[in-house]
């Protein structure tokens, strides 16, 4: 007799049956540590899921939204949360320190911070990659990228337990995704980067982690063509027969960002539903 992988609906009843669900979620105490959460733009945000999860798991927050303009849809979830939100744009220079600073004078220290935020030009990201231009190529790699590491050099300093750095990645660093265009390439850089930061905050007790979540409909998500077929495929392929929840993003966040991940540094972690693992 040959065994067989369990259906998508056995799959989900058999977790629902050991009381687990996309909602609910084992613990992973983040008490007593404190946390800077970049990226709060609205109520579907990774950055607000992360946020949510690791305040749940007992974690005092500090977060961020891009600027005073986005006050207006971020403050009501900052507020709910009880937490402070401020802007920083981290293409205006000085932005990340201050946002350092006043996080710092908030919390006295930091024992993880979380990078949800991406941007490319919705020109360059629409076109093919080689058509992209140089700028906009750039401008893609500063605000997604090279502000992980910039942030990383500014918070360490204030980490003196050690902790956790993440970031937030996509399946098309690995494999050309169709329409996700230049952002492929500028994930790719992400993925390694944290590669390299391990290495270099190693020593200091800090570690670094890539979370690559499958496809939720999000501000940033909207600006990619043909979004809903990527989540429709998704959908389809996914080992689990579904789409991952803002819920069990956070929860893998609150993992990394726990003592319970402590053996773990360097990765990029899928939290997709399985869609990584099908060609
Ligand atoms: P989102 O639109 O809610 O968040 C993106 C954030 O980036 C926003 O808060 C935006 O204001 C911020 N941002 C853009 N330019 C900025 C700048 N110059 N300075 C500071 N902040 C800036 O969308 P999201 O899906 O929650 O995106 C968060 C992260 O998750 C991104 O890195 C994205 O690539 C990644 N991600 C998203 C998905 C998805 O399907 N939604 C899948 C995998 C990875």
């Amino acid at each position: 007799m040959t065994a067989t992988a369990p259906t998508a609906s056995l799959a989900t009843s058999l977790a629902a049956s050991l009381g687990i669900s996309p909602e609910t979620s084992p613990t992973f105490s983040l008490s007593g540590k404190k946390g800077l959460i970049l990226g709060f733009a609205n109520e579907h945000s990774i950055a607000y899921g992360c946020a949510r999860e690791a305040q749940r798991q007992g974690a005092d927050l500090v977060a961020s939204c891009v600027n005073e303009k986005a006050l207006k849809w971020a403050q009501p979830l900052s507020q709910q949360l009880g937490i402070p939100l401020i802007p920083c744009d981290v293409e205006q220079p000085g932005a990340l320190q201050a946002l350092v600073d006043q996080a710092v004078a908030h919390l006295g220290h930091l024992d993880f911070v979380v990078h949800s935020i991406a941007w490319a030009p919705l020109d360059d990201l629409h076109g093919a990659v080689i058509d992209s231009s140089a700028s906009g190529f750039a401008r893609a790699m500063q605000i997604s990228c090279h502000s992980f590491a910039e942030l990383a050099k500014l918070c360490a300093p204030h980490m003196p337990h050690g902790g956790s750095f993440v970031t937030m990645t996509y399946l098309g660093a690995d494999a050309a995704v169709p329409h996700y265009g230049m952002m492929g390439p500028v994930k790719a850089a992400l993925e390694s980067l944290v590669r390299y930061m391990a290495v270099e905050l190693g020593p200091r007790g800090l570690r670094v982690h890539a979370v690559s979540p499958g496809p939720i409909l999000t501000r940033a998500a909207s600006g990619i063509a043909n979004f809903d077929a990527l989540m429709e495929q998704a959908r389809r392929t996914a080992p689990l027969g579904r789409l991952v929840t803002l819920e069990e993003i956070g929860r893998l966040n609150a993992f990394l960002c726990s003592d319970a991940s402590s053996g773990m540094t360097g990765q990029t972690i899928y939290v997709d539903a399985g869609c990584h693992a099908v060609a």
